[in-house]
């Protein structure tokens, strides 16, 4: 097949690269290189449906490794890297920064060093169609008040060492871009949910202590507002970045799903009395309880995706009513899963509410 490629994706045992490798496998005709050091995030277990593909191969390695990225690059020749591995959770963020600095800034370093070298040894016409495309957050530009967007002019202004990491690692793309002609996309987006995640953002944190009978716990007054985007719409607006934008360019993803904390933990509560009805008149919003704020949580992230959506024709197939129900339904099917993944060097006593 003429338009098969193969990609390299880093991080594709976390949560939006596992749905990126399993769509990149059943959609398409793509041959997958998958680069990840399996952290306490990163698990096979959410690839099981994919793994038997000949089009799928697993590299269990650390992106801050240059001689193994360098063997890496040039055993699969790789037309494109879509570098989504890195340590995202803010709270651990705050605990320790260290792997935050080491695999978010580092690692993102390594990784465009060889891949300029590995573009160097290419023919021309492989070397221009050649795309590094670095997948970020919308947190690098910090926290809106009540009104205003994210567009991909904002400064950046970020608060948490998570959202700091991110940021210098942006920064290192464009410079790759700038300084060695590295054809470079970034993306920059909002909140991911969906089937897989870790158990330890808002969304899972909320459906499994309600199943569990705990209690919910969520920061401050529930006040923080986030924008909120289904998985596969950041999966298949990656796709689209990486087949059709502008090498240098940096383009926003977002669902224009705006919500404050509390409403999205009401939405999961209502959502399970319905699925999980029980006799004795319980509801799940009573077992909401309000915990300290995070420190230094920014208040709302709202983002314009304008520019995707007009120059990029993409745009989010799932509104949040939708995508939380599918959600909520795969994790009350997949309860296996989420034991399986929390079972080693994982506290659940620890969760917090973070999103
Ligand atoms: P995740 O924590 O679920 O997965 C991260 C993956 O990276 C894991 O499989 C982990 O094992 C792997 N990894 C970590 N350090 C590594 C290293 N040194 N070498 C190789 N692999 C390593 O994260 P996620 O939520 O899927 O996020 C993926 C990317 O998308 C991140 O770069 C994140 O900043 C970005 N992002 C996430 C969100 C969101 O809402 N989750 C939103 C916007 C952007």
């Amino acid at each position: 097949n003429k338009g098969a490629k193969t990609l390299i994706v880093t991080g594709g045992a976390g949560f939006i690269g596992s749905a990126l490798v399993r769509y990149l496998i059943n959609q398409t005709e793509h041959r997958v290189v998958n680069i990840d050091k399996l952290t306490y995030a990163g698990h096979l277990e959410s690839l099981e449906e994919i793994s038997g593909s000949d089009r799928y191969h697993f590299e269990k390695s650390d992106i801050c490794d240059a001689t193994d990225i360098r063997r890496i690059y040039n055993q699969y020749e790789p037309d494109a890297v879509i570098h989504l591995a890195a340590e995202s959770h803010v709270d651990r963020s705050i605990d320790g920064a260290a792997d935050f600095i080491r695999t978010n800034i580092t690692g993102t370093w390594q990784l465009l060093e060889e891949a300029a070298r590995f573009r160097k040894t290419l023919p021309d016409s492989r070397a221009n169609g050649f795309r590094f495309l670095h997948v970020s957050t919308d947190e690098v530009y910090g926290s809106l008040g009540k009104e205003g967007m994210f567009t991909e002019l904002t400064p950046y202004d970020p608060r948490s060492p998570y959202s700091a990491s991110k940021a210098s690692s942006d920064h290192l793309v464009r410079a790759w871009f700038h300084t060695f002609g590295l054809p470079v996309l970034i993306t920059n987006c909002s909140n991911n949910y969906g089937p897989y995640q870790f158990p330890e953002k808002l969304i899972p944190v909320v459906i499994l202590k309600a199943l569990q009978g705990e209690q919910i716990p969520v920061y401050g007054k529930g006040e923080n507002v986030r924008d909120w985007l289904y998985v596969d719409d950041h999966v298949r607006a990656l796709l689209r970045v990486l087949e059709r934008g502008t090498p240098g360019e940096t383009y926003n993803i977002g669902g224009h799903n705006e919500k404050q904390n509390i409403d999205v933990v009401h939405t999961i509560c209502d959502t399970l009395d319905n699925l999980v009805p029980r006799p004795d008149s319980h509801r799940f919003r009573e077992q909401i309880s309000f915990v300290t704020d995070r420190p230094g949580h920014d208040l709302r992230y709202a983002i314009d995706a304008t520019k995707i959506e007009h120059e990029l024709g993409w745009k989010p197939e799932e509104t949040f009513e939708t995508g939380i129900k599918k959600t909520i339904q795969w994790y009350l099917e997949n309860v296996a899963w989420c034991e399986t993944v929390t079972k080693n060097n994982y506290d659940l006593t620890r969760l917090g509410a973070g999103a």
